[in-house]
């Protein structure tokens, strides 16, 4: 669905060449060369730089949803706040907030930016308010209108002695420019770029004929571009020259073309390049005062060669200076909930996930991803939100509870409480619109009397659980008949479904076919409620059952064995500190009840990990393992309740160093279905049972 994060590497490589060529723009330093080169330079090729730091912006946007921008609105806002204060002292000196007023001031903030290089920032947020809006149409219509804001913002920049031509547009202009002093804003010149950016998230593979169409437009656009620069500057046609119609495919092309780059990405070039955007005009400033107080024009000449130079370097060093800064502050707060013991939540495992299990399902299936317990002690909010962003529109959960909760940390879609509401809470599920399961007939009736709530009947076909019998058709038919109630789906759930052949297959086909009797019963009644089935193993075992929904939970957190198995990846990993390490001599015995005794002379270490971690008890006395720098360590003695002792007889173990009880250490990896076994149980129970103490870190 994505272009392979890997991808990435490029793009944020070209952020910094981008940054270079800004400071080009603001320190000409061809100019004392060549005035040609300086303006092919600054006012043509630099011009690439601000439509591709756009289309990156719009790369990353989710637009489906407002509260998805929030992300990136806020993160422009904040970066903007920050600029606008550290360059309120340099406006100030500069005159710039002279001619002081309210309308001014508004007219600053939002289009022109409070300095001279900051319309950057408003630009952005008002182009993302528009593409939002914009995509609430078809992708043609949204294309067309942003190609029209942007022909207007060309009519007032490159092209502005043309499109004064004509009286209406010299009109309408005066008034504009009146409101802000050049078209290349938000509103014409942003919308365009963010939304080329975003359709091109959609594209996913590169091959060897769009890297040579990539290159060959890319030359060819620039090259025109390049022309229509020239031809107008000779023509002296432009009242500003950021916007020109062969930046279009240019940007464009060149985008392709970077994502096709396979390398890994950079974040920190990342962050550095925003840092060195935001402070070098600053450095300009400082440096031309530092010329000056040391009677030094020559040395720091801004338009020249060196003073590029000085000023590039300057500010890409304050610019990794910062980000690695704020890398070790966020870095600081993360490593400080790794004190104790820890779990690690991999998003990018979850995404994987989700992607095998698509592609193991039909089109027409949707997920409907089990978050209850918390998310299998993964925390419910975290994975339904990144599911929510992932395209994902359905969940279940155990109670009513679990479903409010979803909904207060603006999870959307449908949710489906599986269990019993008691009548007390019946209101939670108005309120915050979940589905209820009708777990039997007596229970339809209570929500009936309720009324007004959606739900899935649940269909009894051999589990003996919840849900109708299959075989009391009239009591499901009269379900649907009640008028209290909004029947949206049904479903029913396999008993015996982790194995897919032999009894257990004859027992899953049995409910299967029952289940289809209910719903081909039904359908002649005129009712097609979406149906469902299957769970993990129901898709991985019997992917011929696939219907509206898949209700999978423990697929989804990787946490399946066998060939399948591999494909998934475990989104979590289970850690803990070697908090002591010490020697014990043959015989002597070793934790609570004296009954595990040294066989020889051991090293051995506590962990500061316990069963009231969720590290199961039955696992003590070696029957379980934990792994620390690359190595097996058995457990010793017995599973204390925050503490866990190892033997580490052989491996290099010091104080501090991490032990690993889910994940991977060195090349050995221990996953939650191996604990399951050793503790003769299953992975849900092993994930489940992860303390509320262990710190979850994303
Ligand atoms: C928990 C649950 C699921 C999810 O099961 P997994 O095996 O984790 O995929 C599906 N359906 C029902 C009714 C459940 O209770």
């Amino acid at each position: 669905m994505k272009n392979a994060e890997k991808n990435l590497g490029a793009l944020d490589l070209f952020r910094l060449a981008a940054a270079l060529l800004v400071i080009c723009i603001h320190t000409s330093p061809l100019e004392s060369v060549s005035a040609d080169g300086d303006f092919f330079l600054t006012r043509i090729f630099a011009r690439i730089a601000v439509p591709f730091f756009f289309m990156t912006t719009g790369y990353f946007a989710d637009f489906s949803d407002l509260r998805k921008l929030r992300r990136p609105l806020l993160k422009t806002a904040a970066l903007y706040g920050l600029s606008i204060v550290l360059y309120i002292p340099f406006g100030i000196y500069s005159g710039y907030f002279n001619k002081f007023s309210l309308g001014a001031a508004l007219r600053m903030l939002i289009f022109d930016g409070t300095f001279y290089h900051l319309w950057y920032f408003p630009a952005v947020i008002v182009g993302l308010l528009i593409v939002y809006a914009l995509k609430k149409l078809s992708a043609g219509k949204a294309l067309v209108i942003a190609l029209v804001l942007y022909v207007f913002g060309l009519l007032g920049d490159s092209y502005y002695a043309l499109g004064v031509r004509a009286l209406p547009l010299r009109m309408l202009y005066n008034v504009l420019f009146d409101l802000f002093s050049y078209s290349r804003n938000g509103l014409f010149f942003a919308p365009i770029f963010l939304l080329l950016g975003s359709l091109l998230h959609r594209k996913g593979s590169n091959n060897a004929a769009e890297n040579i169409e990539n290159l060959g437009g890319l030359a060819i656009s620039f090259t025109l571009m390049t022309a229509e620069g020239l031809l107008l500057n000779g023509l002296k046609i432009p009242r500003h020259d950021s916007m020109y119609v062969f930046l279009l495919p240019t940007a464009f092309f060149l985008f392709r073309l970077l994502l096709s780059v396979n390398i890994r990405a950079f974040p920190l070039v990342r962050q550095a390049s925003a840092w060195t955007y935001i402070v070098h005009p600053i450095v300009i400033i400082l440096l031309r005062g530092a010329a000056k107080a040391l009677h030094k024009q020559n040395v720091y000449e801004r338009h020249s060669l060196l003073g590029f130079a000085l000023t590039a370097v300057f500010s890409i060093g304050i610019g990794f200076a910062a980000a690695l800064m704020a890398r070790r502050l966020s870095g600081r707060r993360t490593e400080c909930r790794r004190a104790r013991a820890w779990a690690e939540i991999d998003l990018a495992a979850l995404e994987n996930n989700l992607r095998v299990l698509r592609s193991r399902l039909p089109d027409h299936t949707e997920l409907m991803p089990a978050v209850k317990a918390d998310g299998y002690g993964h925390g419910a909010v975290t994975i339904a939100r990144e599911l929510n962003r992932l395209g994902v529109r359905a969940f279940c959960t155990a109670c009513a509870s679990e479903g409010a909760r979803l909904r207060r940390s603006g999870v959307r879609g449908e949710i489906l409480v599986l269990g019993y509401t008691a009548p007390e809470q019946l209101y939670l599920l108005k309120k915050h619109r979940l589905s209820q399961t009708v777990i039997d007939f007596e229970y339809a009736k209570l929500l009936n009397k309720f009324g007004g709530l959606r739900v899935h009947v649940g269909i009894d076909t051999g589990m003996h659980r919840l849900g109708i019998p299959w075989e009391d058709f009239d009591d499901i038919a009269a379900v649907f008949r009640m008028d209290g109630l909004s029947v949206v789906g049904m479903f029913t759930h396999l008993a015996a479904d982790d194995t897919a052949f032999g009894r257990y297959r004859d027992f899953t086909e049995r409910q299967a076919a029952r289940f289809r009797q209910v719903a081909e019963g039904l359908k002649a009644l005129g009712y097609t409620p979406r149906i469902h089935l299957q769970s993990s193993l129901g898709v991985l075992n019997y992917p011929e059952l696939a219907a509206d929904y898949a209700r999978t939970g423990l697929a989804l957190y990787g946490c399946v064995d066998g060939e399948i198995g591999r494909e998934l990846k475990p989104v979590m990993s289970l850690k803990a500190r070697v908090s002591s390490v010490r020697g014990v001599k043959r015989g002597e015995s070793i934790g609570y009840g004296t009954e595990y005794v040294a066989a020889r002379d051991m090293r051995i270490a506590a962990l500061t990990i316990g069963y009231a971690d969720g590290l199961p008890r039955a696992l003590s006395d070696g029957r379980g393992y934990v792994l620390i720098n690359g190595s097996r360590a058995p457990i010793a003695g017995k599973i204390c309740m925050d503490q866990t002792i190892v033997d580490v007889s052989g491996i290099d173990v010091r104080q501090g160093d991490v032990a690993v009880m889910i994940g991977s250490s060195g090349g050995m990896t221990v996953t939650a279905c191996d604990i399951a076994q050793l503790a003769d149980t299953i992975p849900n129970e092993i994930l489940t049972g992860i303390g509320e103490r262990v710190m979850r870190i994303i």
